[in-house]
């Protein structure tokens, strides 16, 4: 009874992802899998942005500022 489409980012996947975006920085990928499946987390960088994405559910979130 699950629905990934709907379902909200928590804080706590929040600090997941931007310790994900860490070790992506410094080493250029990230070993961490998607909080919500096992799917890969996929870095979209921007100059003033990333985004994380997963490449099988719905998992996605924006941050602003490095
Ligand atoms: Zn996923």
């Amino acid at each position: 009874m699950t629905n990934d489409a709907q379902r909200k980012i928590t804080e706590e996947e929040v600090l997941f992802v931007e310790e994900a975006f860490s070790e992506f920085e410094a080493i250029g990928s990230t070993e961490k899998k998607c909080p919500w499946c096992d799917g890969k987390s996929n870095f979209v960088n921007a100059v003033s942005a990333y985004s994380i994405h997963c490449t099988k559910c719905e998992f996605k979130v924006t941050a602003r500022g490095i």
